[in-house]
């Protein structure tokens, strides 16, 4: 396949190249080799996409959203049709395996295009009536939004941004992750040929400057970021300076409570698919499971076996389902906590190692007899590091579970309806599994509390975060004024 991209950058309809951008070469995590090499953004492609953006707005808003819903329906369909290509590419991209792109990447971009196409049409306002007066509100887009993405989701985290910003009647620039630059480009190239209006997705390339220099243009009036707490706090902070929109989607240290009467094949299920799912990056991930003493020994030895039948290899077979880290420098992190976990005197019950080789392979690795206080059931790892923690009862391991900055997920194992629900009310966390873990569909709100977030992506709720209201009086008779 193909890697490298046509040019770096996709703006007003078209691909740009400028070279005299710093370099960034694309490194496929399996081999380690470099795939393809795009030039970061210079401040005359950031002016170029920011003014096509700008200019192409307006005329999109006032379309209606019949016809916009439409284009993103189109959309969703070629992306579907090429969910193939997208896969391989978007594996190329990040190391995740074929067997997961191929179900989890350019589907759930195209479903996100799909509900915010649907949706379009029906973007109304009210009315109030106020006695013989009456109040009516429109609901309009907010103008040019930038979306900053992670890493991990390239494909998804381009449309979960782009397809409700464009619903809406926005404009939009993107600038994907530098270590991921390779799948937005894709996602601009297939809204332009189902005929969206040249200027309207935008995408620039670029490292912390590139999206810093886009959060504070004085014609940027929304920001969505998908990235860490510290880089949240840096991309919030700039645009409070200009009184922007913000979309916060950030960092997670997830709890996963495993009551005495959960189905034990259930719960080691949501364990694995909560902690090893694209190699353990994934922002959800429930990474503190704490499980009843009553099963603990029952449901560690069970995960061990289903651990031992990963298949850990060449991520385009799609045998394989477990790949490599996105890159040296995240494998490097992941192994350094379990180096600090054994420090700390956690129990190392499965993997703990890297994998002999060019590409940047690890084992995945469970920890036991993990205490609340240890570096690696406080700090976000995002790697396939589990940390297994001991509670007996219901109240304390609530507390217990709270008991993070983060709020970003929870889930809860149980046969028992009452204390399902219960727990899920308690949880402080923007999205609740219970007797699942990480399901994302495009019909949910998804989002953090606390430090993992403000706003929400997905469902209903994002249009609240991608328009605003305006309320017009209208007065139906005289006007009194006091002189
Ligand atoms: P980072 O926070 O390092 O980066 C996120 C994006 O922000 C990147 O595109 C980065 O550019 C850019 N960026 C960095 N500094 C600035 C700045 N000062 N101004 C504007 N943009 C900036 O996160 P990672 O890419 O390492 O992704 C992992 C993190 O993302 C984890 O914490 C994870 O939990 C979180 N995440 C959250 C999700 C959610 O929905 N809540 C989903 C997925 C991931 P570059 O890196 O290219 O320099």
């Amino acid at each position: 396949m193909q890697t490298q991209p046509t040019a770096s950058h996709f703006i007003n309809g078209e691909y740009v190249e400028d070279t005299s951008g710093t370099p960034i070469d694309v490194i496929y995590p399996a081999t380690g080799e470099k795939i393809a090499t795009v030039y970061a953004a210079t401040p005359a492609i950031i002016e170029r996409a920011l003014s096509s953006a700008r200019a192409a707005q307006a005329a999109w808003g006032a379309m209606t959203g019949t016809q916009r819903g439409r284009i993103l329906r189109r959309a969703a369909d070629i992306m579907r049709e090429r969910n193939h290509d997208l896969s391989v590419l978007e594996t190329y991209d990040t190391g995740k395996p074929y067997q997961e792109t191929s179900v989890a990447d350019a589907t759930s971009g195209a479903d996100a295009l799909e509900y915010f196409g649907g949706i379009a049409a029906s973007l109304t306002g009210e009315h109030i009536q106020l006695g013989e007066d009456w109040v009516y509100t429109r609901r309009e887009p907010l103008g040019v939004c930038v979306g900053i993405g992670a890493w991990n989701y390239p494909t998804q985290i381009a449309c979960w941004k782009g397809a409700p910003a464009l619903a809406c009647g926005n404009s939009i620039v993107f600038k994907p992750s530098e270590t991921t630059p390779l799948c937005a480009l894709k996602v601009a190239e297939i809204l332009f040929e189902a005929g969206l209006p040249a200027g309207l997705y935008n995408v620039v390339q670029g490292m912390g400057e590139v999206g810093a220099a886009l959060v504070t243009d004085p014609r940027v009036d929304k920001v969505s970021l998908t990235g860490s707490v510290p880089t949240g706090r840096k991309v919030y902070a700039a645009a409070a300076e200009g009184i922007k929109h913000v979309t916060m989607e950030l960092g997670g240290k997830s709890p996963m409570i495993v009551f005495e009467d959960a189905d034990i094949e259930n719960a080691v299920s949501g364990a694995i698919l909560g902690n090893f799912y694209s190699s353990g990056q994934v922002c959800s991930n429930g990474t503190r499971v704490f499980v009843h003493t009553d099963i603990k020994e029952a449901f560690l030895s069970r995960l061990a076996e289903r651990l031992g039948t990963a298949v850990i290899g060449d991520p385009m077979d799609p045998a394989t389902s477990f790949g490599p880290m996105v890159s040296k420098r995240q494998l490097d992190i992941a192994l350094g906590y379990i180096e600090k976990g054994k420090a700390e005197g956690a129990r190392l019950v499965y993997g703990g190692n890297a994998i002999d080789g060019d590409g940047f392979y690890m084992q995945p690795t469970v920890f036991a007899d993990v205490t609340d206080d240890m570096s690696i059931a406080r700090e976000e790892i995002f790697g396939p590091v589990m940390s297994v923690l001991d509670f007996t009862d219901e109240d304390d391991v609530m507390a217990r579970a709270n008991d993070t900055e983060f709020g970003l997920a929870a889930g809860v194992f149980t046969r028992d309806l009452a204390r399902a629900h219960r727990v899920a009310a308690k949880f402080q966390a923007g999205t609740c599994y219970i007797n699942t873990y990480n399901d994302a569909p495009v019909e949910a709100p998804f989002g953090g509390m606390k430090n993992s977030g403000v706003g929400r992506e997905n469902s209903k709720a994002a249009i609240n975060h991608y328009s605003q209201l305006k309320s017009v009086y209208v007065r139906m008779c005289d006007l009194e004024a006091p002189f």
